[in-house]
């Protein structure tokens, strides 16, 4: 028998139940009943073969079955889906990740990732080590395979735009904190701003991010004005990543047609986060996530690797804690120094343990969309190539204008991924470029 038919037999396919609402109000009115008639149930990433990819679906105990049912037909609630969850057999891919594994202990857990439900830190830490070189290739490969079923071969890129650098905290790993008097500060007008989306637009990109450090309350009518022109004049997908804002704010934000929203939690520990972020509150950081879920965006969150002090173990939980929150996207980076804030001597966060992280994030929280980030390609030539080989899927570039890069320091030595860098990355990494985007190959990078 080949591995791949052991593993067939040996998981079970009818334990948690699916529940899929044709939007995302529905979604989060069944939830809350549920939660208020103490029936537990999850947020996921839609998986494959249930509904399109950056959706949110519930996920509960069969055992629950018969009171969802009836608490949905009470409050007339019609869900496009209510069934077990059958999942897909694995695709051929996780033949070869399972013919890699050496140790058999480590290879069990591999093969619980598809299925297993109650995850424990320390299982997870343990993922996270493989024992072995043989091992860790294993690692890679059945990330790959999951990222593969779940996603495709097709890399999705999109485009930033960091319009502004003022920033009202002081987080000690960043260079726009508002302490570092060394930084140039700048905020693009409209007009230099439209520009750049409409650049990114002419490429094809389809979602773009509105990224800046985190303003006041002064900036809120201006964001609403952007979010709208972009609306009306491309009519593109927008992500921003503008920090934790009020309630209002979010639903301002939300109502003038924002998609989704982007907030790191960098790190669940309590002690480390409050080591790193002298005005922010873990719990509070949290409840910003449940906020913007609950004024409908999709949501992303992510996480720093190497922050001092943290551990394996520390990075377990966080990947647990994504997981839990169904994130629609995870963005990991190495902790990277930059200049004039306290952390600027330490050294970076390891390539190795950051790639590893990438493969248990994609193996253990689905079909979630996983940015081979800028900061690892900041932090090795290849850093790019290697994340979309680690289980990642997708590409930011930045297009922020050039007079002004320089100034968006959230780190040294910050690479200049554009539509070229990623592209060759992305065909570096042996995969597909999405055909929305208009680009030609004009040379080898390396
Ligand atoms: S991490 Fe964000 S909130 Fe913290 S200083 Fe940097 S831009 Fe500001």
């Amino acid at each position: 028998m080949s591995l791949l038919n052991q593993f067939l037999t040996t998981v079970s396919t009818e334990e948690r139940w699916l529940l899929i609402f044709p939007s995302m109000q529905q979604t989060l009115q069944a939830q809350h009943l549920m939660e208020r008639s103490g029936l537990q149930g999850d947020f996921i990433p839609t998986p494959k073969g249930f509904g399109p990819v950056c959706t949110t679906a519930i996920v509960f105990s069969g055992l629950l079955a018969p009171e969802v049912k009836e608490l949905l037909e009470t409050h007339q609630l019609q869900p496009t889906y209510l069934e077990p969850w059958r999942r897909l057999p694995p695709g051929p891919a996780w033949e070869e990740a399972l013919q890699a594994i050496e140790t058999p202990a480590y290879g069990d857990l591999l093969l619980q990732c598809r299925e297993r439900e109650d995850w424990a830190v320390d299982d997870v830490t343990t993922l996270l080590s493989p024992p072995t070189a043989q091992d860790k290739i294993a690692l890679r490969l059945a990330a790959e395979a999951a990222r593969q079923e779940t996603l495709g071969d097709v890399v999705d890129v999109r485009g930033a735009v960091e319009f502004g650098n003022e920033c009202r905290k002081d987080c000690f790993y960043c260079g726009l904190r508002k302490s570092n008097r060394h930084l140039t500060r700048y905020r693009l007008s409209e007009e230099q701003t439209m520009q750049a989306i409409e650049d990114l637009y002419n490429m094809g990109i389809r979602t773009i991010i509105l990224q800046s450090g985190e303003e006041d309350e002064r900036a809120t009518a201006s964001i609403v004005d952007l979010i709208r022109t972009i609306k009306s004049r491309f009519g593109l997908r927008i992500t921003l990543s503008l920090g934790e804002r009020s309630l209002a704010d979010y639903h301002a934000f939300r109502q003038a047609g924002a998609n989704n929203y982007l907030l790191r939690i960098e790190t669940t520990d309590p002690e480390l986060f409050r080591r790193v972020h002298p005005d922010d509150d873990l719990e509070e950081r949290m409840q910003h996530l449940i906020w913007l879920r609950e004024a409908g965006f999709l949501l992303g969150t992510g996480g720093l690797v190497g922050l001092p002090g943290q551990s394996i173990s520390s990075l377990a939980q966080d990947i647990l804690y994504w997981r839990k929150l169904g994130a629609n996207m995870i963005g990991i980076g190495p902790f990277l120094p930059a200049a004039h804030t306290p952390f600027s001597q330490l050294e970076p966060g390891d390539l190795d343990l950051t790639l590893r992280v990438y493969a248990v994030t994609r193996l253990l929280c689905g079909r979630t969309f996983i940015p081979s980030t800028t900061a690892l390609a900041s932090l090795h030539p290849e850093g790019q190539k290697l994340g979309l080989q680690w289980g990642a899927n997708s590409i930011m570039l930045t297009h922020t204008p050039e007079e002004v890069r320089a100034h968006y320091h959230l780190y040294q030595n910050k690479a200049k991924v554009d539509l070229d860098f990623a592209c060759q990355s992305i065909l570096d990494a042996g995969r597909q470029i999405p055909p929305y985007l208009r680009w030609t190959q004009k040379e080898e990078r390396y």
